[in-house]
């Protein structure tokens, strides 16, 4: 039996996402409906409304969210009505050379269903009868949603669903880059050009790493403040300190040995590449337009043996990975309550979009 919802839906770009009462139908083979408690609204969202993350509209917004299970599809044994999960915005086929290689944030298959389940279909209907895209695949700002059985990953129901909620997109991605992609070393030396969700996160994994300094870079002095409550132990605003990279190679005595781009544009990956040492690695996390370029010297590419990769999706396992960063929250070692800095109802959906825009908050979540 389908379920009538109220859906936070982006109608057209560069205008506000509306709320919207949406038909979300019951699942098919191998997928659940979920009831969700919470989902964060992050700077994925923001793109995806504006063009700058291409996703077609109608679309129903959302993949950072966390809830129960309120209906199980036939096929699906291990996970029950009831189980608290959280939304993986990858499907992990389990069946692709990268699934099968142990990257399962590369998968196939998830990057074919980009804006559907993975079968090519939709569960969202509008008041009209028409279908309605998923954002990320999912699709999860809305009270219920229809998903893949491995688009969720069961956690222990005890931790606070907004909490559980942002482990499934910026606390995986920024924590990610840095224990996954990259795997810091204790005692090294990190750079964080952007200071949002994403890049906080990034800042709390060097800490969780052991990265002995730590160093933080925006424009907004607010997310500076932030940045220091993360673990950051150097902030640098380039309005107010000048040129960042001078700075960061200051500090760390010729420059960092990992560098992260949180931001998704072309001149701050540029600066991260700048800011690294010899045989250093910039990370480009920050999803940018895809017209975006960057711009780096070659000359010295030989002389320097520098690295620079992307991470995607914090390189995510979600099924080992999403426990693993809960029980590091459990134990005290990765803040999740200092990131919720405002909760929202579905109806204020509009003014979380204006509040991330502001940047006002660690990270805005919606909690139905
Ligand atoms: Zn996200
Ligand atoms: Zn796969």
């Amino acid at each position: 039996m389908g379920k009538q919802a109220k859906a936070v839906v982006c109608r057209e770009w560069n205008k506000p996402p509306v709320v919207e009462t949406v038909e979300v139908e019951s699942p098919r083979r191998n997928e659940v409906m979920v009831k969700i408690g919470a989902c964060g609204v992050c700077h994925s969202d923001l793109s995806a409304t504006n063009g700058t993350i291409p996703l077609p509209p109608p679309l129903v917004l959302g993949h950072e969210a966390a809830g129960t299970v309120a209906e199980v599809g036939e096929g699906v044994t291990d996970i029950a009505v009831g189980d608290t999960i959280v939304v993986s915005w990858i499907p992990m086929c389990g069946k692709c050379r990268y699934c099968i290689e142990g990257r399962p944030a590369l998968c196939d298959m998830a990057a074919k269903a980009t804006v559907t389940l993975p079968d090519g279909t939709h569960r969202f209907k509008d008041k009209d009868g028409k279908p309605l895209n998923h954002m990320a695949g999912t699709g999860v700002m809305a009270e219920y949603a229809t998903l893949h059985r491995d688009n969720v990953i069961k956690i222990d129901p005890s931790i606070g669903i907004d909490k559980a909620a942002i482990v499934g997109c910026a606390v995986m991605t920024g924590v990610g880059a840095a224990l996954n992609t990259v795997h810091v070393e204790p005692g090294s030396s990190c750079v964080v050009y952007g200071a949002g969700g994403v890049g906080l996160n990034a800042i709390q994994g060097c800490a969780v790493a052991g990265a002995r300094q730590i160093i933080a870079v925006d424009m907004a002095d607010k997310k500076l403040e932030f940045a220091r409550q993360f673990g950051a132990t150097h902030v640098v605003n380039p309005n107010t300190d000048g040129d960042a990279v001078k700075k960061v190679r200051e500090l760390t005595e010729g420059g960092a040995d990992y560098a992260f781009e949180c931001i998704g544009l072309g001149a701050t990956i540029t600066q991260a590449w700048e800011s690294v040492r010899k045989g250093g690695t910039a990370v480009v996390v920050g999803v940018s337009k895809p017209t975006e370029t960057v711009t780096l010297g070659a000359f010295m590419m030989p002389f320097q043996e520098k690295r620079l990769v992307g991470s995607m999706y914090g390189s995510a396992r979600p099924a080992i990975d999403f426990p693993r960063l809960l029980d590091l929250y459990k134990g005290g070692r990765l803040k999740l309550d200092e990131l919720v800095t405002a909760t929202y109802s579905i109806d204020q959906a509009q003014q979380a979009f204006e509040d991330l825009v502001a940047g006002v908050n660690a990270r805005g979540v919606i909690v139905f």
